[in-house]
């Protein structure tokens, strides 16, 4: 049986701090995988790579995603508000709700603050960016637009952004 933890640590913070409801892992599909997230989750549950994308993944549209159980959850999700896989879970959850459309887009901030209860709704759009952005950078979650594997939610800046920001 897998060990049962919590969706993420409840560090608090003034724009986001993480409920554990669970709400975010009832959606069904769109954990997209990086080859790190299956090696990491793998190695966690102690399979080789290739059982691990077998038994718990899907390619779709190029990429692998986590499968969802029956109950439309994804696989690893443990009523209520529980990750079985808290400490080797994939960078997209690790990252959420800063996703790029969440830091672009106000009324993605806005949608995504009605959705998670996480989101301090006290806080500004600007504190949001600021506050996500140092985190995604310290957590190493930002993701180069080159990269093949890379869920589009983690690239921050697209290719012509990023031609267009170079010297
Ligand atoms: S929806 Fe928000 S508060 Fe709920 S588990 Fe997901 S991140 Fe945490
Ligand atoms: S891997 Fe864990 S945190 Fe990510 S969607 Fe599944 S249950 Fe939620």
């Amino acid at each position: 049986m897998l060990p049962v933890e919590s969706v993420a640590a409840p560090e608090e913070n003034p724009a986001f701090s993480c409920r554990q409801c669970g709400t975010c892992c009832r959606g069904r599909g769109g954990i997209i995988l990086r080859r790190k997230d299956s090696l990491r989750l793998a190695a966690h549950l102690g399979l080789t790579t290739q059982e691990f994308m077998d038994r718990y993944t899907r390619k779709r549209q190029g990429k692998y995603e986590l499968i969802c159980g029956q109950d439309g959850c994804c696989v690893f999700f443990s009523s209520p508000g529980a990750c079985a896989v808290h400490e080797a879970r994939p960078d997209i959850c690790r990252a959420w709700p800063f996703f790029r459309g969440n830091l672009i887009d106000e009324q993605s901030f806005a949608l995504a603050a009605a959705y998670c209860p996480g989101i301090n709704r006290e806080c500004s759009f600007e504190q949001f960016v600021a506050e996500g952005r140092e985190y995604l950078a310290q957590a190493d979650l930002i993701c180069r637009a080159d990269e093949q594997d890379a869920p589009r939610a983690l690239i921050l800046e697209t290719a012509a952004e990023q031609k267009v920001g170079k010297p």
